[in-house]
């Protein structure tokens, strides 16, 4: 259904500008953003699938991936139809980058309504709802109002995103939001510039911001796709960047496979994989992993100090090894994550 955009900026003869993501997409009457989901019509920016969810599913949190966060809890997950990236590698395109929708997301549809998906959860004992599947900045309005409602009822919200919102969503949606894992995609403009039609610098500044001003928990993915933002010095940089905003936040390094418009390449090699994940302990991260292949050494979670095993990891199968949680048992250090 059709919901009027919270984050608008009214410019002249009926124009409206959508300051939901950095694209701030200046749009006349009877145009959409690049998102695809968000329309001026007559004068009035709306939301178009504001409780359309097309995928809604319970998953693992870990699943997300969120590894320090919950572990072992539902989370109620939850994406739409649009998305202000382009990525030809796109592992969920089928919804991320559908722009047929007066057929596919018109009414008619059944529908999850914020107060649905929360009384769910509270049916059901979710402890979590994720917003995720496709960017979750560009159905912002239904986010925002499940998250509020689920904080209402003690349900945390995290988010899966690719971090392109806009400075004002984001402090608009952090008192509700309690995890976020970003896709740091590249570490270069010509990445961003050239396969998400985006920039990479907003999506720093994000990360950074909410690492180190906010309460909100991050965790970083990278898809590793080979030959396009796998070479050493690229891997090198980002690690240490990411060390220097903070060497607790986990960084998930995660393996391309084939998918949409990127058939052309092969999945990303065991090896390389590996040498990213040596590049990210020698910058100087605490918690690296590796994703998309079944990896129980380098799944797991260890204590930064002395080294033990604290959670580990066969696929979604997570086993605790401590007795208080964020504690290590064998020298007490804390972990940092949100462990309840
Ligand atoms: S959310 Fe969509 S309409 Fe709004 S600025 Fe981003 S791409 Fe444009």
């Amino acid at each position: 259904m059709h919901k009027e955009a919270y984050l608008v900026k009214e410019l002249s003869a009926g124009a409206v500008q959508c300051q939901a993501c950095e694209h701030f997409c200046a749009l006349k009457p009877g145009e959409s953003g690049k998102c695809g989901v968000r329309r001026n019509i007559d004068g009035t920016l709306y939301l178009l699938v504001y409780g359309d969810a097309v995928a809604v599913h319970v998953d693992p949190i870990e699943k997300k991936p969120l590894f320090h966060f919950m572990p072992r809890a539902e989370a109620l997950s939850i994406g739409t139809y649009g998305c202000n990236f382009h990525c030809p590698f796109c592992q969920n395109w089928q919804m991320s980058q559908m722009r047929d929708l007066d057929e596919r997301g018109g009414s008619g549809r059944r529908r999850h309504m914020p107060e649905a998906l929360v009384d769910a959860c509270v049916r059901d004992n979710i402890p979590v709802i994720a917003y995720t599947y496709n960017e979750p900045t560009v159905f912002f309005e239904y986010t925002y109002d499940t998250a509020k409602l689920a904080h209402q009822q003690g349900i945390k919200n995290v988010y899966v995103s690719n971090g392109y919102m806009s400075q004002a969503a984001l402090d608009m949606i952090e008192p509700y939001l309690d995890g976020i894992n970003v896709d740091l995609k590249a570490f270069t403009e010509d990445f961003y510039r050239e396969q998400c039609q985006a920039r990479l610098e907003p999506v720093k500044r994000n990360i950074a911001h909410m690492a180190r001003e906010t309460d909100i928990w991050v965790e970083v993915t990278t898809l590793l796709v080979p030959g396009l933002n796998d070479s050493e010095a690229e891997l090198r940089a980002m690690a240490s960047w990411m060390a220097e905003v903070d060497p607790d936040m986990p960084w998930h390094i995660s393996a391309f496979h084939p998918d949409y418009e990127m058939l052309d390449r092969p999945p990303t090699p065991g090896p390389a994989l590996l040498g990213a994940y040596d590049i990210g302990k020698a910058a100087g991260l605490h918690h690296v992993y590796v994703g998309n292949v079944m990896d129980t050494d380098r799944g797991s979670t260890y204590c930064p100090q002395c080294g033990e095993r604290l959670i580990e990891r066969r696929w979604y199968s997570v086993r605790e090894l401590w007795s208080d949680p964020g504690a290590c048992p064998r020298c007490d250090e804390s972990l940092a994550g949100v462990w309840s």
